[in-house]
């Protein structure tokens, strides 16, 4: 037990003190289904809550004065910024159809941000992944310049992003990037941890606006085409017209911020409007922090967690029971055979569990 908390201490610690292997360690450890791993992440996550509310009190007074921390008056294009104080970091859902150049676009907007001071972990959220004895399946690792940089964090998360994200705070990256890998459920899920959500779109309109689900216009709080470049200009203008008047028949997530659409190149290089594209962030941020509605945001968003958290734990403890899984497989032929109604299986299951628990 004095054990188990002195290795929660140590990755706090480390943590802190910005030691990645801590950090990939106890984004190991919130990823677990293990009870007792679970317990732990618990206790680690607390810490850094009690951490943050202690910092959060004395920076009070000392930061009361202070200069807000994204400053939108750049005196020159290399010039850094102040990166964000605890507790004002900025999460940043990325999303978009395969192909469409979000690792490219992350590779230059991270390596921007880095170049600009700020500190950036890259979260990618990908519900298949499985991870193994602690590390992420070898293949997926991308060896970019932006993971290579000692100011930026990459890792595959597969569930509990939250949590994780939590973890690269701690850490220190006041800026936390994340994407959908793949296609399915996981842009809702990444919407509803984020601050802002950015749709990738590919520069042509009509036919794949149209296959756009109008579901994901709705998440998006900005629209970038990308690969405007080079002969693909023209139709990237395109899509931009498109997008924009598409989006007025959105309604909007918040009466403070009406969705836009920019163009980018994420190959362009420094004309490429990635910072552009940062601007618009920063305005967004701005706009949504001092009006307080990031911070009612985000508790909306810890009370939506705290459901998907209670059904995913109440699944794990289901799957972990022997009696139920057994009764469950029964059951589950039957119902393949339309032999019971799904609902009534369903209750049987729960009813099972139940009984185990309180017995
Ligand atoms: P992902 O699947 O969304 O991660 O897309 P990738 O980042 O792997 O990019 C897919 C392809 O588009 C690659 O061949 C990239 O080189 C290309 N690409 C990405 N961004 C741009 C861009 O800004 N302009 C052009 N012309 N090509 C791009």
């Amino acid at each position: 037990y004095v054990r188990r908390d002195d290795s929660v201490e140590g990755l706090l610690t480390g943590l802190v003190e910005g030691d990645r292997y801590a950090l990939a360690r106890a984004i190991t450890l919130v990823e677990s289904s293990n009870p007792q791993h679970r317990v732990q992440a618990q206790r680690l996550l607390s810490k850094i809550l009690e951490r943050e509310a202690t910092l959060a009190s004395q920076q009070s007074t000392t930061l009361a004065n202070s200069t807000p921390s994204l400053s939108k008056d750049e005196p020159s294009a290399d010039a850094k910024e102040q990166p964000l104080r605890l507790g004002k970091s900025f999460r940043i859902g990325l999303s978009g159809p395969p192909g469409v150049g979000k690792s490219t676009f992350i590779e230059s907007f991270g390596m921007y941000l880095v170049s600009k001071g700020h500190r950036v972990s890259v979260l990618a959220v990908d519900p298949s992944s499985a991870r193994t004895g602690g590390s992420i399946l070898g293949d997926k690792t991308r060896m970019t310049e932006l993971s290579r940089s000692s100011e930026a964090y990459e890792e595959y998360v597969a569930r509990n992003t939250t949590e994780a994200i939590t973890l690269c705070e701690a850490a220190g990256y006041d800026i936390c990037l994340v994407e959908t890998v793949g296609v399915g459920q996981s842009e809702t899920m990444v919407a509803d941890i984020v601050d802002m959500f950015v749709l990738l779109v590919p520069p042509a309109g009509g036919d794949e606006l149209q296959g756009m689900k109008k579901g994901i216009m709705e998440l998006s709080d900005l629209v970038i085409v990308n690969k405007s470049d080079g002969a693909l200009v023209d139709s990237a203008r395109y899509a931009q017209i498109e997008y924009t008047s598409a989006l007025k028949f959105v309604k909007a997530i918040t009466s403070f911020w009406k969705a836009r659409v920019i163009r980018v190149s994420s190959m362009g290089g420094p004309e490429g409007g990635i910072d552009k594209a940062w601007d618009t962030m920063k305005e967004y941020f701005q706009i949504m922090e001092s009006s307080g509605e990031l911070q009612k945001k985000r508790g909306h968003q810890r009370k939506i967690w705290m459901w998907r958290q209670v059904s995913s734990e109440l699944m794990d403890l289901l799957n972990e029971d022997a009696q139920v899984r057994e009764m469950a497989s029964e059951l589950e032929a039957k119902v393949l055979k339309n032999e019971v109604m799904s609902g009534a299986a369903a209750h049987k299951i729960v009813e099972k569990f139940m009984r185990g628990m309180s017995s």
